[in-house]
């Protein structure tokens, strides 16, 4: 993971520490000596993450924190404050500033580095979101990503699992701002637990009597349902070994004892997000898909979908020696409802022919808006005997039953030609198969329309 981090500290030795750490970790590191050069730093280059010290002359590291946070073009930087151990009231300062987490001086390597990393990769998440959110909003399309939005800060969903009931009440109330917590002292029955409920983070407390918290762990990440909750494990001060481990098997971020309650909101909050962007990015993956191959106004497959599927179901019925028809049609004097009716009209006409081209062919069949007033049906499997039949219960389909234009109640008589072509020894191309059905179709248009034509 290579990443751009800004450390501020305004003694040289302690910005020379930090920085040949995280450039041992090959990260590209910025140095700032005081808070106005951090600030200037921040607005002007690409910065992922900042280290900041809290005592500083001039303006201290709450502020800077503050400023970052409230500016539109760095707010979004994830912010670490460094906080002296003898100072526990500087986290809840921090948190309420904006800190996105702490570390304590002196820093601890692996802290350090699993902290970063953590944040960074929430960072890469929510950058991917916000890049998607700016690109669908200039295509206009802004409302599919918008509907998941919302959620973001609601209570969040955590499993804790702890073997001591002192503890986890401690735990449970530290939390209650923030999630609702279900604990449990089994670490058998939280398997089951975490696998039929929506947790979004599972807090595992290392004090078992006699059972090893990494087992729970490493089945929590092999397991199908669980293996993207993240984990948080709390252990005993100074066992590194036990964190290294955890680590490797895929445990997200830990807390040593004695916890504190600042510290486990500020590591719970990052991990719930991530989960929130993880899942939210995943979801617009999909809309985003599904938006690039379809219609906006029928819904049906677009153009686009169609180049590119219609020669897999070629090939396949090529391979398999299975037959393949297209039906090509076209409404009849469509521009003439536009002209009359206007354009409102002509998009109720158009969603009303694909709703009917949507009931008559089958969920194999693949249909599409061609352009304007054109449609195409690829179906495979399907003999031209068949495709004819198809076309001929569509074209009765349309002209039988009036289009019921929305604010008058005007009802319209629609007719539409079919040109249909079919995978024969004759034809090679998937090009042309269309072709021949583009032809197919002139003919019904020159014989009269509101008829079917089948490619000889
Ligand atoms: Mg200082």
């Amino acid at each position: 993971m290579t990443a751009r981090i800004l450390v501020v500290d305004d003694i040289p030795a302690n910005v020379k520490l930090l920085e040949a750490r995280l450039v041992a970790e090959y990260f590209d590191v910025l140095t700032a000596a005081d808070g106005y050069q951090a600030l200037a730093i921040c607005e002007k280059n690409q910065v992922d993450l900042v280290l900041l010290d809290i005592m500083m002359p001039g303006m201290d590291g709450f502020e800077v924190c503050e400023r970052l946070k409230a500016n539109p073009k760095t707010a979004h930087i994830p912010v670490v404050m460094v906080t002296a151990l003898d100072q526990p009231t500087d986290r809840v300062h921090g948190l309420r500033v904006g800190a996105d987490d702490f570390l304590t001086k002196p820093v601890n390597d692996l802290q350090l580095i699993s902290r970063v990393k953590s944040l960074l990769r929430l960072k890469t998440l929510s950058d991917e979101l916000r890049i998607r959110a700016e690109t669908a909003q200039t295509m206009g399309i802004d409302e599919l990503l918008r509907t998941s939005e919302g959620r973001g800060e609601d209570a969040g969903q955590i499993l804790l699992v702890d073997g001591r009931a002192n503890s986890q009440e401690r735990i449970v109330k530290a939390l209650k701002p923030i999630a609702d917590v279900s604990a449990i002292s089994d670490p058998q029955a939280a398997i089951f637990e975490a696998s039929e409920n929506p947790f979004e983070l599972v807090i595992v407390n290392a004090n078992f009597e006699d059972y090893d918290p990494l087992r729970l762990c490493s089945q929590l990440r092999s397991l199908e349902r669980t293996r993207f909750l993240p984990i948080l494990i709390i252990t005993e001060q100074g066992d590194d070994s036990m964190v290294i481990r955890a680590l490797e098997l895929g445990v997200n971020d830990y807390i040593v004892r004695p916890v504190d309650p600042n510290e486990l909101v500020a590591r719970s909050l990052t991990q719930m997000r991530r989960k929130r962007y993880n899942d939210r990015l995943r979801a617009s993956v999909k809309e985003t898909i599904e938006l690039a191959v379809t219609d906006p106004l029928t819904g049906l497959s677009n153009r686009r979908y169609l180049d590119n599927h219609l020669s897999t179901l070629f090939n396949r019925s090529m391979a398999r020696g299975r037959p393949l028809s297209v039906l090509m049609t076209d409404i009849d004097r469509f521009k003439q409802v536009n002209d009359t009716y206007g354009h409102d009209a002509g998009d109720d006409v158009l969603r009303e022919f694909a709703s009917r081209i949507r009931s008559t062919v089958r969920g194999a069949d693949l249909a599409c808006r061609y352009g304007g007033e054109e449609f195409v049906v690829v179906m495979p499997d399907t003999s031209p005997e068949v495709a004819a039949a198809v076309a001929e219960r569509l074209r009765a389909a349309v002209e039988t039953t009036p289009f019921v234009l929305k604010p008058s109640g005007e009802e319209l008589h629609v007719t539409a030609s079919f040109g249909i072509s079919s995978r024969i020894a004759s034809v090679i191309t998937p090009g042309q198969l269309m072709k021949q059905a583009d032809l197919a179709l002139y003919e019904a248009k020159n014989g009269g329309r509101n008829r079917v034509v089948a490619a000889a």
